[in-house]
């Protein structure tokens, strides 16, 4: 067996899972809210917590992965964290060396980790080179080129941060026009609030009472789902931003397959196929080059604790 933890926003998921992939024990708790910098002694804590929790519900040897929302260097440091500010710099492995008794630890980007468990074991399987993207709050990413997870220097795979529109709204990063900016699940919301404020939406609108800044990304697929004809062209207009950035991608990687998952996962049937659409008309010699899928991811929120598990088992 192989021990993964997934530190997200808001909760740290510990899993013991065997080689076959199956779940043999699980652990939660809270991510300690980023107020002042303590050099990740927080979080430390709260992973120490999940890991005795694990060893108190099967008591093993096994190698621990631990996947981190920010830039990792050396598989134990994390030099770079916007959304866990408090733990930026924090070195995993001297934090955890008390609960580990010995045991190996490997740290890892998340958006890395789940795209290591969609190429291993689910919808990327048997492709040697993929891309899985995670839409959510921003776009995370990872590759994988000739059958290995790359990470460049560590943070290769910010995909989100290219830049698709250099007079576009501006992006927390500081940048203008970021991908994230248009293709994520927070991008939706964003288009589908100009959309209304420009009198697109109508009914959508009329239904929240005719205010334009109410609308939200959930609005939109709901309705969309429903068969709102505006709704579904906003939609549309998501496969587009999500093609286009793919279309820079394929330039750089080709990959045969990509996949898509994070907070939109649920809701793929309604653009992935206009993104697929898209992509034909945005390469170069589409009709003769071999077809890239797209495809919804096959794990779910548990995709990055699995893929620290794997992740561990392969370089423990
Ligand atoms: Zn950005």
């Amino acid at each position: 067996v192989a021990v993964g933890v997934d530190v997200g926003g808001s909760k740290i998921l510990g899993l013991v899972v065997d080689p076959a992939g199956e779940v043999l024990a699980r652990a939660l708790r809270a991510t300690p809210g980023s107020s002042s910098p303590d050099g990740g002694e927080a979080l430390g804590k709260a992973i120490a917590e999940v890991l005795n929790d694990l060893d108190g519900q099967l008591s093993s040897t096994a190698a621990v992965g631990v996947g981190l929302p920010g830039l990792v260097i050396g598989r134990r440091r994390l030099v770079y964290a916007p959304h866990l500010r408090s733990a930026q710099g924090a070195d995993l492995a001297s934090l955890l060396a008390p609960v580990l008794r010995g045991r190996t630890l490997v740290v890892a980007n998340d958006a890395d980790l789940a795209a290591l468990a969609e190429h291993r074991a689910g919808a990327a399987c048997g492709h040697s080179d993929a891309l899985v993207l995670t839409l959510g709050t921003g776009i995370g990413s990872g590759l994988i080129v000739d059958g290995e997870l790359r990470v460049g220097s560590g943070f290769a795979g910010e995909v989100g941060h290219m830049v698709v529109d250099v007079d576009g709204p501006r992006c927390p990063c500081g940048a203008r026009g970021c991908w994230e900016r248009f293709a994520s699940g927070s991008g939706l919301g964003r288009l589908a609030r100009e959309a209304a404020m420009a009198g697109r939406l109508v009914s959508l609108v009329d239904g929240l009472g005719g205010d334009p800044e109410l609308v939200r990304g959930e609005d939109v697929t709901t309705a969309a789902a429903a068969g709102d004809p505006e709704a579904c062209s906003l939609l549309d207009e998501l496969g587009w931003w999500l093609a286009s950035g793919i279309a820079n991608l394929v330039c750089v990687l080709d990959p045969s397959v990509v996949v898509v998952g994070g907070g939109l996962a649920g809701v793929t049937p309604l653009f992935l196929p206009a993104a697929e659409r898209h992509l034909a008309t945005l390469l170069e010699a589409s009709a003769l080059r071999p077809a890239i899928e797209l495809r919804s991811a096959a794990f779910g929120a548990e995709a990055g604790a699995v893929g620290a598990s794997i992740f561990a088992r392969e370089v423990a």
